[in-house]
């Protein structure tokens, strides 16, 4: 269940560029492994194809407004809307290797139009305080990050607070919507490591998730990579939010996929980098 228009933008560039391909490779292929469809660097690859292409789209679209709409006026009046969409179009049909008469440029405009006019929202003191009391009522008043487990206090020691910590599970500078169903608390270690990101491509490209130094923020960003990972997968595989799942997978020390005795996996970078690389370096 999608709850963010930015978050719907990147499963529409997905469906429309990389599952076609799939679905048409997998009955004739019968190469080695690299091109196996289901192979996971391929298919980290092509999301982290996927999240630039929607990362540039939703930019374009924010930085667009920015230029035409005049101070104190609503982004989202329609001429803004219609000029927003015509230059995002124009935007990515060449890179995209796009034709105006493919109907999911109209979509994936209009998606990039509606996550800029979300990441100038944010939420409001009321979303973030019913929010934040909804987390700590499940947990006996007590809140927790999400991401990592660390008690952040009690209910009470906050309630006076504006500026309660909580994250936009999917980024609000990507489209991701500032109410209750994409807020969860976060610690500040977490907050800082997470900035905007949106998928499990931690550092850019195949060959730096493979060969990444043995930095401590690297392990810490992996670890967050997983545990976003799989959140993602439960979320799309049970038809849920994207929180919704968060909820039932819980911090990632739970998670274990991210724990460091799994060195045979090759996605598992904490043990790889622990064991291997520092040696190498
Ligand atoms: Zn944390």
């Amino acid at each position: 269940m999608i709850t963010s228009p930015g978050e719907a933008l990147w499963y529409h560039l997905r469906h429309r560029f990389i599952e076609p391909r799939y679905r048409s490779e997998a009955s004739e292929d019968e190469e080695a492994d690299w091109a196996d469809p289901a192979g996971r660097l391929r298919q980290y690859a092509e999301e982290a194809l996927v999240s630039a292409s929607c990362t540039r789209l939703i930019s374009k679209a924010r930085k667009h407004l920015k230029q035409i709409v005049p101070a104190g006026s609503a982004t989202c009046e329609l001429p803004y809307q219609e000029s927003t969409i015509d230059a995002v179009k124009q935007f990515c049909v060449d890179p995209l290797g796009m034709s105006f008469s493919d109907r999911y440029l109209g979509r994936f405009a209009s998606l990039a139009f509606d996550s800029a006019v979300a990441a100038g929202q944010g939420a409001s003191p009321t979303t973030r305080r019913s929010a934040f009391r909804e987390a700590a009522s499940r947990a006996g008043g007590r809140v927790a990050c999400y991401l990592c487990a660390t008690v952040l206090g009690r209910w009470d020691m906050f309630k006076h607070d504006k500026d309660l910590p909580l994250d936009h599970l999917w980024p609000q500078a990507f489209g991701g919507v500032s109410g209750e169903e994409n807020l969860l608390p976060i610690c500040d270690a977490c907050n800082g490591l997470k900035k905007d990101r949106i998928t499990w491509d931690v550092y850019g490209t195949v060959h730096d998730y493979a060969l990444r130094l043995n930095t401590a923020d690297g392990l810490a960003l992996t670890r967050l990579a997983l545990h976003r990972r799989a959140a993602a997968k439960l979320a799309e595989d049970e038809q849920i939010s994207l929180k919704e799942a968060f909820m039932l997978i819980g911090p990632y020390q739970e998670l274990s996929a991210v724990q460091s005795d799994e060195s045979d996996w090759f996605f598992n970078q904490i043990a790889h980098n622990a064991d291997v690389l520092k040696d190498l370096w």
